[in-house]
């Protein structure tokens, strides 16, 4: 017997359920990933994302062939494809992780449709790409949870799986046709430092913040010159690495640390249970505050000084040039600039989601989309008109200007005690800096704001 696993957000061999029931179903499996030509229409395929993907694949592919087997590649409309390789091999089954978002819904009707008509089996699994599958908890009355504390309470109690092993061996039958892996070489337009994609990679990445970052993550993952928190998003983003996996193993460790860890990751459970229920969240507002947001004609000067870092204030654009170079930014700075465009320059929330797509590596529709709500008040935060000043931000965050002088090289010079307010220098070492003045005044935002709000 055959089957076909359909490799989606969940590149990796670890923790994996759809290829553990396939392997223990049929005698040959064939791994398959499909790039779809209507995920890079639809533009989430950035320059950095394709190149970490890339990896990702390589990665997964010389796994595959260390175990006997091998990945296969194919281009075309996801349903259209794997009816096609189930079909050229036989298959008479098909698993793949349950999906999670609006997009991977559809993805698996059509996929049903195309393989039922073949009278081929699909096998969707929980707890793929999410350690709690959404929907899986629910408050009394509604169909997920809208705010966070709560939400934790109950997904704590949830017993997670055991995590699964990778298999010993892996067997695919000849005669498939597939494309060549695609190279990161290939791609143009990656940042500078751009980080090893891959489930190898990312292994290693949380072995040695396991032991190294973990234990003080709780009192330092705010410290943004200290750079402390794990950057295993994008390796979470492509599933390179298994949530559920990374809960459990975080537990077994223990400490408060590894508790603070964990509720991170609940995060990305929560923010996935909402999209999951109200689809329509990633590009409308969740909690309309009837905001009559300032767009690209009224704000273009506005919306490109924050894009291109150079606002005035050095937290935000420390930030942003930090996102452009490495297509990551920390979580704290995120904060801080999404708060800083949508509510301190009113801009729509919906421009700067946009900007973080294009660059970021761990970009994802739902992470993104509602942090981004969560930040302009639309979201999920129950303190929706609270606003982050960026200058007292920054003296809490970066009290050395560690993290400034890393990407503001005009600030290097710069006492600590000045470098979040350069326009407070001596008027001849101000104008010596080649450093732009603040584009607009925080109480003049603040004011706007306010007042578009109806708070004032
Ligand atoms: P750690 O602090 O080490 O946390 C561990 C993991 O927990 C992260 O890798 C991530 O998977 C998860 N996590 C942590 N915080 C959050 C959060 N607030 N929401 C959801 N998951 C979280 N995260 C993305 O993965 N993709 C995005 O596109 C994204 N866009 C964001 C946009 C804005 C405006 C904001 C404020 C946050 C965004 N985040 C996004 C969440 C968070 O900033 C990143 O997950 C985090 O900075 C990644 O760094 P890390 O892996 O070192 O995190």
């Amino acid at each position: 017997t055959r089957a076909v696993v359909l490799f989606t957000s969940d590149l990796r061999l670890h923790d994996h359920p759809p290829l553990r029931a396939a392997l223990a179903a049929a005698d040959e499996v064939v791994p398959l990933f499909v790039s779809d030509p209507g995920v890079r229409r639809a533009g989430f395929d950035a320059p950095n994302r394709r190149a970490f993907l890339s990896d990702c694949l390589a990665d997964l592919d010389a796994s595959l062939r260390r175990r006997g087997g091998r990945l296969v590649v194919r281009d075309g409309p996801v349903a259209r494809e794997v009816a096609a390789v189930a079909a050229e091999c036989g298959a008479s089954e098909v698993h793949m992780a349950a999906p999670v978002s609006g997009y991977a819904h559809r993805r698996e009707e059509r996929l049903r449709e195309a393989l039922g008509a073949g009278g081929v089996a699909l096998h969707v699994h929980d707890g793929t790409v999410t350690a709690v599958a959404p929907g899986r908890v629910t408050p009394a009355g509604s169909d997920h949870f809208a705010v966070f504390t709560p939400y934790f309470r109950r997904w704590s109690a949830e017993r997670l799986r055991d995590p699964l092993p990778p298999p010993r061996s892996v067997r695919v039958p000849g005669g498939v046709r597939g494309e060549p892996l695609p190279s990161r070489d290939a791609v143009p337009g990656v940042s500078p430092d751009l980080p090893e994609g891959g489930e190898t990679a990312g292994r290693e990445r949380f072995l040695r913040w396991a032991r190294s970052g973990m234990p003080a993550y709780e009192e330092r993952h705010d410290d943004l010159g200290g750079d402390a928190t794990s950057r295993l998003s994008p390796y979470l983003h492509f599933g390179a690495l298994s949530a559920a996996e990374l809960v459990v193993l975080a537990r077994e460790r223990g400490g408060p640390g590894a508790e603070a860890f964990v509720r991170q990751l609940c995060w990305r459970d929560f923010h996935h249970q909402v999209l999951a229920a109200r689809p329509e969240a990633s590009v409308r507002d969740y909690r309309s505050r009837g905001d009559r947001w300032r767009g690209e004609e009224d704000a273009a000067e506005d919306i490109a000084a924050w894009r291109e870092g150079r606002t005035g204030y050095p937290v935000v654009d420390a930030a942003m040039r930090q996102l452009r170079h490495e297509g990551w930014m920390h979580n704290r700075a995120r904060l801080l600039v999404a708060s800083f465009l949508t509510k301190t320059l009113y801009v729509d929330w919906r421009i700067g989601a946009r900007h973080f797509l294009d660059l970021l590596v761990d970009g994802d529709i739902v992470n993104n989309q509602l942090n981004w709500q969560w930040v302009a008040g639309t979201g999920t935060d129950t303190r929706p008109h609270r606003v982050l000043n960026p200058v007292v931000q920054g003296k809490r965050f970066d009290p050395r200007g560690v993290y400034v002088r890393r990407w503001v090289p005009e600030l290097r010079d710069v006492e600590d005690a000045r470098v979040h307010e350069p326009w407070r220098l001596p008027a001849d070492r101000r104008a010596r800096l080649d450093y732009p003045e603040p584009l607009i005044a925080l109480s003049d935002g603040l004011a706007r704001f306010k007042h578009a709000r109806g708070r004032d």
